[in-house]
């Protein structure tokens, strides 16, 4: 997003201050913080009779677990400096989460919605060749996932050229993950980051010494929200904290303005306003408003889109006790010196986020293994299930719960194994 390395800097400043709480030597410190290589790549694809260049990114900041592992970012603003940030985020991430993953991460500087769907096949299936030739995309090597401006359909694109590519390699759908269900993927993917915001909050109204220092008291009942950003993350956790936990999504923030609504949002019908207009421009509550709105008077802020939009500019500003980081980085290192100064918690990403990559690692283990964690068919015998099981038990070496176990005969999903921890 930003056009100097702003970002990469601010999550370097984090990162030499988490070392210097460990008794590590200055020259490793520095080996791991900074990126072990960044791929440019600038190809060409003839589109609407011209030949238009675009420039990708893969990033690989530390393959000390291979494969290393990371979404990919369709975004103009995309620069190298912000995907060795995020891809640095991923190996913190992933050690953090204790999956056997390395940190990558990759962009391309693009425009979604400037090219139709035949044109964004064309250009996705493209950058997949030129990932694939230097094995930035590969089973055992580097697996990309959803980021901003992608999703499934983006994911199956990539899968399917690859697997052209690679048409002997039994392994070949283990290339990407967050694919649909019905090419490879997992149930509960898309919206696991959401899911995942849910639970950190959940989490953290369990354990009331952190939520005193918050001032604020009970659970997630009646809070008010704000959510910045209704995409993938910030749609599934305002919906879930609404729907389940009986939370108030009180302002959501996006491009053009904000929807307020003191009562809280019906966040499904405004989901469907967006899809249908492609703005909250018209929805009940509409605002025309800019990134002061994040300044609002609520219990909870999510910023959910992209990093940097709490800076030491706006940071003495927030009202609300309690952040919970459903973007990554969306704090800046000073930023979060001044909200931490004013006794302001935040959950950070690292954690709160990290449940997108936790069932992606389900769905490459699904991939890689042929075992289907889904829904237990009426015809798959108990032996089988057994099977199952034991499989995942050794690959995970964690014990499958006994409660989990029989309720799996009945119809466990793959989410209930995420929760269980396996
Ligand atoms: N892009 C997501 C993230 O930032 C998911 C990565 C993955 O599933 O590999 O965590």
């Amino acid at each position: 997003m930003m056009s100097e390395n702003v970002f990469l800097k601010s999550i370097e400043e984090n990162f030499k201050k988490a070392a210097s709480f460990l008794d590590l030597d200055e020259g490793l410190a520095n080996k791991i913080m900074v990126n072990n290589s960044t791929y440019v790549v600038r190809f060409g694809v003839r589109l609407r009779g011209e030949l238009h260049t675009f420039t990708g990114y893969r990033s690989v900041h530390s393959e000390h677990f291979e494969p290393v592992k990371g979404g990919i970012r369709f975004n103009e603003h995309v620069t190298l400096e912000e995907v060795e940030a995020l891809a640095s985020l991923m190996t913190y991430k992933c050690a953090l989460m204790e999956i056997p993953f390395g940190g990558s991460k990759g962009g391309l500087i693009i425009n979604p919605s400037d090219w139709n769907e035949t044109e964004l096949e064309r250009i996705t299936r493209r950058f997949t060749q030129e990932l694939a030739k230097r094995d930035l995309i590969n089973p055992s090597q580097n697996v990309p996932a959803p980021d901003v401006g992608t999703g499934e359909r983006e994911m199956a694109w990539m899968a399917d050229e690859y697997k052209r590519l690679n048409p002997t390699d039994l392994h070949a759908w283990a290339c990407v993950t967050g694919k649909p269900a019905g090419k490879g993927g997992i149930a509960g993917r898309t919206e696991a980051t959401g899911r995942g915001i849910q639970y950190g909050l959940q989490e953290f109204f369990r354990h009331k010494i952190d939520v005193e220092k918050t001032g604020l008291s009970g659970n997630l009942k009646g809070k008010r929200v704000i959510v910045q950003g209704l995409g993938n993350v910030g749609y599934h956790a305002a919906l879930f904290l609404s729907t389940e936990d009986g939370a108030l999504i009180t302002h959501v923030l996006e491009r053009g303005g904000a929807v307020v609504n003191e009562n809280g949002i019906d966040i499904v019908s405004l989901h469907a306003h967006i899809m249908e207009h492609g703005t909250v421009k018209g929805f009940d509550g509409f605002v025309k408003s800019g990134s002061e709105m994040l300044e609002s008077d609520a219990d909870i802020l999510i910023p959910a889109a992209m990093e940097l939009v709490i800076t030491k500019d706006n940071a003495s500003n927030i009202k609300t006790p309690l952040i919970i980081e459903a973007a990554n980085g969306p704090i800046s290192a000073e930023g979060d010196a001044i909200l931490c100064d004013r006794g302001i918690v935040v959950i950070p990403d690292l954690y709160a986020n990290a449940g997108g990559v936790t069932v992606s690692y389900f769905e490459w283990i699904k991939n890689l293994t042929r075992i289907r964690f889904g829904r237990l068919q009426r015809r798959q015998s108990e032996n089988h299930f057994d099977a199952i099981i034991s499989g995942v038990e050794m690959m995970t070496g964690k014990t499958f719960p006994t409660d989990l176990r029989d309720r799996a005969l009945t119809g466990a999903t793959e989410l209930d194994l995420v929760r269980s921890g396996l």
